[in-house]
């Protein structure tokens, strides 16, 4: 695809944490072309630059100034047309009905919010885990009489666990998931948890968040089949998800019971020499590994690995055996990228390269 046939998309939730890190993933992409930002009427009929407040640190900390010129928009597909993609970074309050309009117009809707994540015809998608299930597109356009559709992106702790329990599910099987997550502030949006309730603190409670890390987890880790549709994984996870003071970045502490025994070396390597069909493809967004495996005592820490792979590679380390189950390990992903942009953009181009949009 060159730069003359590139496919028009929009960003919805625009001006928001994940939005800006939409924003800043599609400059320059070489299949997309960013063309239309829509975000609340609070912000509707203004320039970008105008009603954002850009938070992004590091590489990404100046608004691409392309999109800073676009005019906020009504996110209706009327308000957006001739665009073929929607990236959708909505709050849950509103993303159903929107996301659902935009798909019935023709749109092909990837979406991190949680509305449609569990729904029997609609893909919760990671490609290098479970691209097969993009298949499921075509049964939706069926079913709902759409010509566009629907493809999610898994809650943001819940897609570095998989990551790293697919290669394990593949060599060994995988009956038991005990895991405990640090998560970090941004996953909250802006403004999030109030700076006097966070700092100096970790916070034992996420609403919703153990739920969907549970229910999400089986059902990418499960089988897709034309017909009888999505068939859950037959494991047990249980999360007990915690709020702490890191800005992003999301830590996970993880005890696994295997079906077969391994080796510790033998379950690096299944991590080490993971290589899925969807990395092969080479896809724009994808990093050179899905996965880093850390030998240092006191990796993967917040800080310092979440940017491994541009945000988009999970990092594993401190693997040892369990006392209660077979193994336990930490791992960590980064949430606005792996766990919501950057995953949603790696969704469109999967689906985009199997000519499923
Ligand atoms: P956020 O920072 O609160 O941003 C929300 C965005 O939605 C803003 O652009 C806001 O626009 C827009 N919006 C609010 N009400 C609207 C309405 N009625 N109509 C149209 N637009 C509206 O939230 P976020 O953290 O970016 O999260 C966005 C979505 O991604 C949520 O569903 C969240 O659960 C999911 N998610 C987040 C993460 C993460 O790490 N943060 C990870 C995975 C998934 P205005 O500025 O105009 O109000």
């Amino acid at each position: 695809m060159n730069k003359q046939t590139r496919i028009p998309v929009a960003v919805l939730g625009a001006t928001g944490m994940v939005g800006q890190r939409f924003i800043e993933l599609l400059q320059g992409h070489p299949w997309f072309e960013l063309v239309g930002l829509g975000a609340s009427e609070r912000s509707v009929g203004r320039p970008y630059a105008e009603v954002t407040r850009w938070r992004l640190p590091g590489p990404g900390s100046e608004m691409p100034a392309a999109a800073g010129r676009l005019p906020v928009m009504t996110s209706n597909p009327a308000s957006l047309p001739g665009v073929k993609i929607v990236f959708s970074a909505l709050p849950a309050e509103v993303a159903g009905d929107i996301e659902e309009d935009f798909a019935r117009a023709g749109v092909a809707v990837f979406s991190n919010a949680r509305n449609h994540r569990m729904a029997a015809d609609v893909p919760l998608l990671i490609p290098e885990v479970n691209a097969d299930h993009a298949a499921a597109i075509v049964q939706q356009r069926k079913l709902r009489g759409w010509s566009g559709c629907i493809v999610t992106n898994a809650n943001c702790s819940a897609t570095p666990l998989v990551i790293a329990l697919k290669p394990l599910q593949a060599a060994f099987g995988v009956r038991k998931v005990l895991v405990t997550t640090l998560q970090a502030i941004s996953g909250a949006g802006y403004p999030g948890v109030p700076s006097y309730d966070i700092l100096d603190n970790a916070i034992p409670y996420i609403s919703g968040e153990e739920e969907k890390v549970q229910a999400e987890t089986l059902k990418m880790l499960g089988r897709w089949e034309e017909g009888p549709g999505f068939t859950a994984a037959p494991m047990i996870v249980s999360a007990h998800c915690n709020r702490v003071a890191t800005r992003e970045g999301h830590l996970e502490c993880a005890s696994i019971e295997l079906e077969r025994d391994a080796e510790p070396e033998e379950i690096i390597a299944a991590w080490e020499n993971y290589q899925p069909e969807a990395q092969r493809l080479q896809l724009p967004s994808s990093p050179e590994r899905a996965l880093s495996y850390r030998r240092e005592p006191d990796r993967p820490q917040t800080l310092r690995d979440r940017d491994t792979g541009r945000g988009m590679t999970v990092t594993i380390g401190r693997l040892r055996r369990c006392p209660v189950l077979s193994y336990k390990f930490a791992l960590l992903g980064h949430n606005t990228i792996r766990g919501a942009a950057g995953g949603s953009i790696l969704n469109a181009e999967l689906c985009v390269s199997k000519g499923l949009v």
